[in-house]
Parts: C-alpha cells; sequence; structure tokens
C-alpha cells in the first residue's frame, strides 16, 4: 500500500525523522488556515500517488494568504498524470542548499536490505542510476546485523555528502531504517533529503510503501482505509474476504489454491485468451465463498465468460457442486460459466450439477477443454 507524502511524512514523524511544519487540507479556505499555521512562505503541494508533481505544477510557493489561496485554488482539482488532486499537503517552505537522495528497500536477489544514498537527489532516481550510477553509493544491510550510526557514516562518507550534513545524515538514515524494519515498509524513500541554509538535513518529500503483510501488528494502519486509490474490484474482494488480482483480460477466472489458479491463468493464455481476474477462493469452496467470488467477477465489466476451475483434494468436489448451485440462486450472473470440476467426489459433483447445465453453465471434462470453451464464449 503505498502512502500519500503528507502521510509518509507523519510516518516518519513517528521514527523521529525531521519533517517541515505543515497540515493537510481538502479546500482552498482549509489550505489557508493550513498555511497560516505552517508561517509563511509556504509551499502548497498536490497530494498524489504518482511522481513528478513539481514538474507537472503541483508544487507551489506562497508568499502570503493570498497566494496560498490562489495556488490552493489551481492545484485542487488538478490533473497528474491521470491522478486528480483531491488533497493538498501545505508545508513551512525551506531554503534549499542542498538536494540529497535516500532509500531503503529489500533486495530480493541479494536477500539482503540496501540503501541507497546520493548527493545527487531532487531528480528520478531513476535518471541518476542511469546518466551518473556511481552517484549512487549502495549499502546492503543484513537484517540480524541492522544498521549502526558508524556503518551509516561511513557510508554517508562514501556517498561524498557535503561535510556539514553528514552527521545529521548519518543519524537520520539509521532512524530511516528503523522507520522501514519497524514500520513494515516494503520502501521507504526521500528524494530530495535536503541540507537547508540553516546547516539542517530534513526530509522534504516522503515516498513510503507499507507491506501489507504486516497489516497484522499495525492497527495504526487503519487510518489509511479508504485513502487507498485501490483497484474498485480489488477493493470489492478484500471486503469479501477473497485472494484476488484484478488483471486486464476477458475470462474471469474462480480456482482453488494459488497454483491451480495460476496455471488456470496460463491455460487460458495458451488457448489465446486473457484472463480478467486471478482468484484464488482456496480450500473451502462452500455457497458462500462461491457466490462471493461469483459477485465479484461479476461486477467486472471487462468479463465476457468465467472459467470456474476446481480440483477436489480435501476440498470435496461434490460441496464445490452444490456451492456453485446455491451460488447462483443467489447471484445473477451476466456472463456463461465454464466449470471444470475434477478430484474427490467428483462423480457426486457432476451428477449434482447435470440438472442445471445449460448454454449459460457448461461443464467441460479436463481444464483445457474448459479453457478453450471460456475463450470461444469470451469471443477471442
Ligand atoms: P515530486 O516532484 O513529486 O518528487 O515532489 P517533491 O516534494 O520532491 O518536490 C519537488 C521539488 O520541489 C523539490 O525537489 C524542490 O526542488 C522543490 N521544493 C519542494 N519543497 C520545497 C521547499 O520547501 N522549498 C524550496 N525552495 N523548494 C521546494
Ligand atoms: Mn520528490
Amino acid at each position: 500500500m503505498d502512502l500519500y507524502e503528507y502521510q509518509g511524512k507523519q510516518y516518519f514523524a513517528r521514527f523521529g525523522i525531521p519533517t517541515s511544519k505543515g497540515g493537510v487540507a481538502e479546500t482552498v479556505d482549509e489550505a489557508v488556515v493550513q498555511a497560516d499555521a505552517a508561517g509563511y512562505p509556504v509551499v502548497v503541494k498536490a497530494q498524489v500517488k504518482v511522481g513528478g508533481r513539481g514538474k507537472a505544477g503541483g508544487i507551489k510557493l506562497a508568499n502570503n494568504s493570498d497566494e496560498a489561496r490562489a495556488h490552493a485554488a489551481a492545484i485542487l482539482g488538478m490533473d497528474i498524470k491521470g491522478h486528480v488532486v483531491h488533497l493538498i499537503w501545505v508545508e513551512n517552505a525551506s531554503d534549499i542548499d542542498k538536494e540529497y537522495y535516500a532509500s531503503f528497500t529489500l533486495d530480493r536477489q541479494a536477500k539482503l536490505h540496501l540503501g541507497m544514498l546520493s548527493a545527487e537527489g531532487g531528480v528520478e532516481i531513476e535518471e541518476v542510476a542511469q546518466t551518473n550510477p556511481d552517484a549512487i553509493a549502495k549499502l546492503h544491510i543484513d537484517p540480524v546485523d541492522g544498521l549502526d550510526e558508524v556503518t551509516a557514516r561511513a557510508w554517508v562518507d562514501a556517498a561524498g555528502l557535503d561535510e556539514a550534513a553528514r552527521d545529521q545524515t548519518a543519524a537520520l538514515l539509521v532512524k530511516l531504517y528503523t522507520c522501514y524494519v519497524e514500520g513494515d515498509c516494503d520502501l521507504a524513500e526521500i528524494n530530495p533529503l535536503i541540507l537547508t541554509t540553516e546547516g539542517k538535513v530534513h526530509a522534504l518529500d516522503a515516498k513510503v510503501t507499507l507491506d501489507e503483510n504486516a497489516a497484522f501488528r499495525h492497527p495504526e494502519w487503519e487510518e489509511y482505509a479508504g485513502t487507498e486509490t485501490e483497484d474498485p474490484r480489488e477493493q470489492m474482494a478484500k471486503e469479501k474476504g477473497l485472494n484476488y488480482i484484478g488483471l486486464s483480460g476477458s475470462v474471469g477466472i474462480i480456482a482453488n489454491g494459488a497454483g491451480l489458479a495460476m496455471s488456470t491463468l496460463d491455460v487460458v493464455n495458451q488457448v489465446g485468451g486473457s484472463a480478467a481476474n486471478f482468484l484464488d477462493i482456496g480450500g473451502g469452496a462452500n455457497a458462500d465463498v462461491m457466490a462471493a467470488a461469483l459477485e465479484v467477477i461479476n461486477a467486472d465489466p471487462a468479463v465476457r465468460s468465467i472459467f470456474v476451475n476446481i480440483f477436489g483434494g480435501i476440498t470435496r468436489v461434490d460441496e464445490v457442486a452444490q456451492g456453485v448451485v446455491d451460488a447462483l440462486a443467489r447471484v445473477d450472473i451476466r456472463s456463461p460459466i465454464v466449470l471444470r470440476l475434477d478430484g474427490t467426489n467428483a462423480v457426486a459433483g457432476r451428477e449434482i450439477l447435470a440438472p442445471h447445465l445449460s448454454d449459460r453453465l457448461v461443464a467441460e471434462p479436463t481444464m483445457l477443454d474448459a479453457a478453450r470453451r471460456a475463450v470461444a464464449l469470451a469471443g477471442n
């Protein structure tokens, strides 16, 4: 889950990372109140979960209330790379001497955390990586060892930061690392990290991605619910407790088990179709789960056919078949459904289904046949 800049800064603040004084606003009037409170000059910043806001005109300096009002009015409602601005963050402006870059993320290949630090911040780090890769000092960190201030200080030296910024940056990096680890971030990035003309180092921007697998130990993340810009299909699936990922094709997929769901996607592709989603209904494919799954897929306007692929192991096919029948009595499905049911109690399952089969509910004996049928029905 990606956070807005203001949420990221508030997250940073919990771990003692210095940021500018500011506040969030939904309206022009609120923005002026926040600007007055932060103290002029202020920067008015569009809150969208996409980078390059500065270049797009989403970040403006205001010297007084009138300017803050004008900038807030211009930025609210602005479209930045397809993201409409509904929120702005207003903070006391900083006098920038230098702009740096700092981040922590996971290096999956190295199986270690990766810190990146550069004296060339303020621009996209991908750009620095291309034009001047030596300007990025990388530090791999073993999660068992963590990051101490001595190591951080040597890293800051290696990155060639200005002398005046080195001690403060080393201390800040230890805090950012703590935020990244204890705060369960997939990414904690500051770009730019600045040295002010008064010689203070602090975070001028914040990009935080939280690891949603850790949500169970962060009840405080509750406050981010509703501020996510999630796929509406995924949001609906989440509310129903389903393991769903939206895709761009036309064949809706329901399978039991993540492995089978992935294979189902492959087979649909193999026969020339494209999946509208990944959906693993897990072991207990009862009527409630099946109805929820069908409802989510039914709500996707791109879906033209639905492929239900169940292999009964511990799950019994007759129960699944009954689940499908019960679910169909509850949900009015737009698209034809193709079933492939095999495994434990498959014969009993097919018997339950037999009286319900039609051109809207089709059974096929194999996964490949079912995929072909579903793709044909989808019109591919
Ligand atoms: P991004 O473009 O979405 O990454 O937004 P940032 O928050 O990184 O801001 C972009 C740029 O705006 C920064 O690199 C700064 O150059 C400038 N900027 C942002 N805040 C301030 C500020 O308080 N003072 C000054 N002088 N410039 C700022
Ligand atoms: Mn930035």
